[in-house]
Formats: structure tokens, C-alpha cells, sequence
């Protein structure tokens, strides 16, 4: 997303001192192979040695003190290659033990009477410092005050990474995006100085500092390609009117299995109406997992066959892509000639299947990425369908436009996003929900408890395991952290409801265990070879289990409602009535509107609009779960309020035609290039 040309002439990655063929061929590993990919290798973390008053230190705290040595450090070695070295300091008139683990080779370069730096937990009651690094000078350097660190690989160290990026920052020359204009209204710093401060800011008001510039940079550069595309699509005149037959597509629904819900019937009426007129579709149909978008999809592919049009339908993965081809091969029958078309159709049956697409003989075209390929040619195509649209980036619009293949578009997701950070990430369209679920579907009871009745609740699922069903017992943590001590660990959970219930129908998943162990649980669930599965948020993801219909969310409010809808949305998959209950004692309002609204509520919609407003630090929402573009810096969902200036601001410079002018000429080509030459991830 953030590949761009950031400098103004080019600078090799082979002309930074000290990178051979070996530490380059590590960067590419990381994914760097140019300059501006390592300037653009932000740190992960950043440690903070500032140095601090020992006596306002919180016990068990981490802290960073200067002191002078006055005892030699002696080494103990025990166990198999352990050491233990013990030195003391004196701190500001307090003596101080120091202890450092395995890290005997220390001993040699302290020296008595020395001023040292020593960094690490502080405890206070012996007086004493679990060291972890001691740096040798009087007080610890500036950048060693504050220090960015990287995700690193074998074949090269931190130091020398940083190092690398040092040289390049101070010779490179940055670009300006921001117009001095901008960056005045809204109290922004330099580009070259904010991506300077994003490695080496001094101190963390100096990196917030630096990232709020960053952010805007980026949603800004984001909304103006979003924008400009917008403008180049509305102004092509390839509108399509479909001229469907009404008669046969009606016949098409009575043949369907089961009767259209009314949101259903709805966003079909909504899209037709676009279809007829002459204006090119710009929807998006938005429905939780399960609402019926498909069929939906479906009867629209079929009107554009009664009027002489190919469709396609392009999603973000192979597997999803083989799911719904077998999905619409079952509801077409042989009406429709439906194809596939994923990386993995290669050869001869790709030559075929090419020719039979552009001869006409192929309805209705189903694929990854792989559609939007140079030789991917329609006879005529009348509609684009995405699912999942927002893996389909402004890039991907961008070719498709330039197939001539933009014509009617309809984008689905089963991500329930707030209108107003719809419009600003997905630009001005329209919009049809379908906020019904089919018919027969029992919505789930939600209900809340506090800690104090959580045997009651055990109870209950006690109960529902006897009719036979399963359950998920969900925990926030794999293990139990400092900062949240009063959060239940899962595996003490797991240990404690199989001692209740015998260990063989109790199971464990987390994200620590393997890809293989992962499946193994789950595949045990899914044949109720376990009754109960106790498992972190990793459950989220693409799991069916249609007989478990109940779930127990642990410390719930750790959660924000993004997440336990998304959680709560693995049981009611049956005709079986689901529960989902709620335990927590949240101490907040915000904790406690939360679980209320989740109680009185299973509308995606409806929670995602109150997430939004309730958002704040501290919550779990993730961008990246909820498939919203996803920025270096920048985040959607919590500097939304920042997005919609940028989108404001792009805006104005689109539609007042400054863009367009010379002054903006580097930035247009800027634009242009990383559209088509950014790859799809
Ligand atoms: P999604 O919106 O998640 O893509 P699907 O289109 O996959 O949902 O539909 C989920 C399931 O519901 C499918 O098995 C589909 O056949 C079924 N379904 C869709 N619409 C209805 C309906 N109106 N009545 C009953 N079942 C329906
Ligand atoms: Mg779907």
C-alpha cells in the first residue's frame, strides 16, 4: 500500500556502506529491495531506557538507572552454560544489587568505581535489579534513550540495521507530498523529518508526533487515488443497460430451494434498478456471514445472461473461489455455463477456457486475481461482482477499468462497516444491506453474567451438553501478562473444566500451538470427539461447527463488539436454539454499555455504528480481522475522524481541478505508477 517513490534520485540499496551479497540477500528476505522498502521498515517497538528516579519507581517496574560500580562482580556458573552475575551500584546515595543472567562475559569490562548504566525490573523490597542490558557510559546516549527496534532475521543485528537506515536518511532527499498549506492547517512536520523521527525520534511525544504526520500522509495519498479513480470511472461513458428478461429471471426464483427473505428481495429490486438505467452500478451489498448474499449474486448473473452479458465474480482466495463455483453450479443447474479461473488453472485448460470466454461460450466467470490478467478477455462483459471487495484494492479497480471490463460493479462483504467509514474507504456508492438472516434460523440468546455466577453458567452449558450439543468456552490470553492479572488464562480455564467434566471431551486451542495442532483440535471438535472447546479469539476464523450452540465468553469485556459479534457468530449455524453468555464484571461505562448492547443486539450493523462511537484505547478491534484496508501507520477504525479530513481535503483538490494543475504534476505521476505497479497482497 505504502510503495512509493520517496526520493528524489535513485540510491541503490548496494550503495550503502557496509550491505555485501549477504546482508542483502537477508533484507530481501525481510522484503526490502529497495531503498525506500528500508525506509519504510518501520521498528516494531521502540525501548525507552530513559533514565529515571529509582525512588518514584513502581516495584516490579522496568527501569533504567545510573550508578557507580563498587563491588567487583562476581560470576556463579551453574546447570548447563547458566551464569549469574552479581555486581553492586550505588544509585543516588541507594545501594543497589544488581543481578544479570548469562551474561558472564559483563564481568570483564566493569570496573570498579565506573559509571554505569544498568537497565531492568526493579524490585524493590531487596533492593535489587534483574538486569537486562547496562550500557558503559556516565548516562546513556540520546539514541540510546529511545530505541527503535526492528523485526530482525538471522544474518543481520539490529545495530547494523539501523545503521543502514541512518545512512540512507541522512542522503537521500525525501519528496514533499503535503502542500505547505496542508501541513500549516493541521500543525503537520516535514515528510523527511516525520520518516527521520519514525526511526529515531528522541522520545515518545517526539514518535506520536511523527506517526500523527505519518498517518495523515498516508489516508490522504490513500483518499486522493481512491478519489481520482472514482472521478476517471464516473466520467467514462461505458454505462450498460441491461435489458434482462423479467419473465425468465422470475422463473429462476420460483426454481429456487427456499423463498428470498425481504432484505433479500430488496437488494435484487435495488439492483436491478441500477442495472436497467443507464448509469454504471457502484454498489456495495453489505450482509453478516450467512445472510444469503449469494443467491443474491446469483439472480443478478442470471438477469445479465437474459440480456446477452457475461458476468464475473472475482474473491481473495482459491478456496473461496471453488466454494462458489460449486455453490452457483447448484443453483444455475445447466442454465448458466460457469467457469473458474484461480492461479491453479494452467496450460492447455487455461488456453481452452480463454477462447471459450472470449467466444461468448462461458456466462459466468469466477476466479481469484487471476481474472484481471492481460489475457483474460470477455466477449462482453455486463458485471463485476467482488466479494470480500476490500481485498480488492484501488489497483485492481484501476486495471479492471483499463480492460474496459469496469462496467457494472457490485462489491459484498460480510463485514458490517459504519456508513461513514464505508464512504471513506470504499468512496461515494450505494448501498443495500440485507439485515434479515433466512427464515428458520433462531437468533441467538445473549445474555451477561457476572464472575460471581459463573457456576450457574456452567450449569447451563452443563445442560446443553446433555441434549447433546458442544460448546466453545471463550478466554482472552494465552498466558497471564502483568498488566492483566485478573484476566483469566486459558489454560488454567482448560485445567479447571476438565477436572469438572473428566478430560477427555475437553479441548484447547490457542495461537501458540502449530498449524497441525490447530487443525487436529478442530477436526476432534467438529467430529464431537470434544464437547467443550476452550479457545482464544484463533476460533474466529472460518469455523462450522453447526452442533455446538453454545458459547461462554470469558472477561468478555476485554473484547470489543466487533470481536464478539464476530465470536458470538460460530454458534447459531443450526436449527438447534444457540446461547452465547457474556461473563464479566466490567468496571467502566464503556465495559458496561458494551455488554449491554451485545445483549440486546445481534445486528452486525447496528454493532459495528456503536463500535465506532464507542471506540476507545484499549479496545480489541482489529483492522485487520475486519478487512479494511490496512495502512503502516495509519488505522481506520481509530483515526477514522482523521481519514474523513483527508477524504475532505482530497476532495477539494480533486474537485476544485488543483489537483490537475502543474503543482501537482509529481504527485499525479506519484499516483499513477504506484496504481499499477503496486502488487496485489
Ligand atoms: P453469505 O451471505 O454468507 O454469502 P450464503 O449466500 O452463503 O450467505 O447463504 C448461506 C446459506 O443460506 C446458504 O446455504 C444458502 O443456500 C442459504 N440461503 C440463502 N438464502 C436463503 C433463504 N432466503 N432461505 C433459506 N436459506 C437461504
Ligand atoms: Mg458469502
Amino acid at each position: 500500500m505504502t510503495k512509493v517513490n520517496l526520493i528524489e534520485s535513485p540510491y541503490p540499496l548496494t550503495k550503502i556502506k557496509g550491505l555485501g551479497p549477504k546482508r542483502l540477500a537477508v533484507l530481501n528476505e525481510l522484503n526490502i529491495h529497495t531503498v525506500e522498502d528500508l525506509i519504510l521498515y518501520l521498528p516494531m517497538r521502540y525501548e525507552d531506557n530513559t533514565v529515571i528516579d529509582l525512588n518514584q519507581a513502581d516495584d516490579q517496574s522496568m527501569v533504567t538507572v545510573v550508578g557507580e560500580v563498587y563491588s567487583t562482580p562476581t560470576v556463579a556458573f551453574f546447570g548447563r552454560n547458566k551464569s549469574k552475575l552479581t555486581v553492586h551500584i550505588m544509585v543516588n546515595q541507594i545501594a543497589v544489587k544488581c543481578v544479570f543472567f548469562n551474561q558472564p562475559y559483563l564481568k570483564k569490562k566493569i570496573e570498579l568505581h565506573q559509571m554505569v548504566t544498568i537497565k531492568g525490573k526493579w524490585q524493590r523490597n531487596k533492593q535489587e535489579i534483574n538486569g537486562t542490558r547496562m550500557f558503559f557510559q556516565q548516562s546513556n546516549t540520546e539514541e540510546e534513550q529511545f530505541e527503535p527496534v526492528y523485526r530482525i532475521k538471522e544474518g543481520i543485528k539490529q545495530k547494523p540495521l539501523r545503521e543502514m537506515i541512518r545512512q540512507v536518511l541522512q542522503d537521500v532527499t525525501i519528496h514533499e507530498w503535503l502542500s505547505d498549506e496542508l501541513r500549516k492547517k493541521y500543525k503537520l512536520e516535514s515528510l523527511s523529518d516525520t520518516l527521520k523521527a519514525l526511526h529515531f525520534a528522541k522520545d515518545k511525544p517526539s514518535l506520536m508526533k511523527a506517526r500523527r504526520t505519518y498517518a495523515f500522509t498516508e489516508l490522504f495519498m490513500f483518499e486522493l487515488r481512491m478519489q481520482w479513480l472514482n472521478r476517471l470511472e464516473k466520467s467514462s461513458d461505458e454505462a450498460v443497460e441491461v435489458e434482462y428478461n423479467i419473465t425468465l429471471v422470475k422463473q429462476f426464483i420460483e426454481r429456487l430451494p427456499f423463498e428470498l427473505t425481504d432484505a433479500q428481495k430488496n437488494s435484487v429490486n435495488e439492483i436491478f434498478r441500477d442495472l436497467k438505467a443507464p448509469i454504471r452500478m457502484h454498489r456495495l451489498l453489505q450482509g453478516d456471514v450467512g445472510s444469503g448474499k449469494t443467491v443474491v449474486a446469483a439472480i443478478c448473473m442470471y438477469a445479465l445472461k437474459t440480456a446477452g452479458y457475461q458476468s464475473a465474480l472475482m474473491v481473495p482466495t482459491e478456496i473461496l473461489a471453488e466454494q462458489h463455483a460449486e455453490s452457483l453450479v447448484q443453483l444455475f443447474g445447466d442454465t448458466m455455463n460457469v467457469a473458474l479461473l484461480t492461479g491453479s488453472v494452467k496450460g492447455k485448460k487455461r488456453k481452452l477456457l480463454l477462447e471459450q470466454l472470449k467466444a461468448g461460450e462461458i456466462d459466468c466467470l469466477i476466479g481469484t486475481h487471476a481474472l484481471i490478467q492481460d489475457d483474460v478477455v470477455f466477449q462482453q462483459v455486463g458485471l463485476v461482482i467482488t466479494d470480500e471487495q476490500h481485498r480488492f484494492g484501488v489497483n485492481q479497480r484501476q486495471l479492471l477499468r483499463e480492460k474496459g471490463a469496469m462496467t457494472n460493479v457490485l462489491f459484498m462483504t460480510a463485514t458490517p462497516i459504519p456508513r461513514t467509514l464505508a464512504i471513506s474507504v470504499f468512496g461515494e456508492m450505494d448501498v443495500s444491506s440485507i439485515k434479515q438472516l433466512p427464515k428458520g434460523r433462531k437468533p441467538i440468546i445473549t445474555s451477561w453474567s457476572k464472575h460471581e455466577a459463573y457456576e450457574q453458567v456452567l450449569n447451563q452449558m452443563t445442560a446443553e451438553l446433555q441434549k447433546g450439543r458442544q460448546a466453545y468456552v471463550i478466554c482472552p490470553l494465552i498466558e497471564s501478562s502483568e498488566h492483566l492479572e485478573d484476566v483469566q488464562n486459558v489454560v488454567a480455564l482448560f485445567e479447571s473444566l476438565q477436572q469438572y467434566y473428566g478430560e477427555q471431551r475437553v479441548g484447547l486451542l490457542h495461537g501458540k500451538l502449530t498449524a497441525d495442532e490447530k487443525d487436529t483440535v478442530m477436526q476432534r471438535f467438529s467430529n464431537h470427539e470434544i464437547d467443550i472447546l476452550v479457545s482464544t479469539t484463533v476460533v474466529e476464523v472460518g469455523v462450522n461447527v453447526p452442533n455446538a450452540t453454545f458459547m461462554m465468553i470469558y472477561d468478555a469485556d476485554r473484547f470489543g463488539l466487533s470481536t464478539l459479534h464476530q465470536l458470538r457468530g460460530r454458534v447459531g449455524r443450526s436449527e438447534h436454539q444457540s446461547y452465547c453468555v457474556l461473563i464479566a464484571s466490567p468496571k467502566t461505562e464503556t465495559g458496561i454499555e458494551r455488554m449491554t448492547i451485545m445483549t440486546q443486539t445481534t445486528d452486525g450493523f447496528e454493532l459495528s455504528e456503536r463500535d465506532l462511537e464507542m471506540r476507545g484505547p484499549g479496545d480489541f478491534f482489529g483492522v485487520k480481522q475486519s478487512g479494511l484496508p490496512d495502512f503502516l501507520v495509519a488505522n481506520v477504525v481509530e483515526d477514522y475522524k482523521m481519514l474523513e479530513v483527508a477524504r475532505d481535503e482530497a476532495g477539494e483538490l480533486i474537485q476544485s481541478g488543483a489537483f490537475f494543475t502543474d503543482a501537482y504534476t509529481h504527485l499525479r505521476v506519484f499516483i499513477e505508477e504506484n496504481l499499477l505497479h503496486t502488487s496485489f497482497d
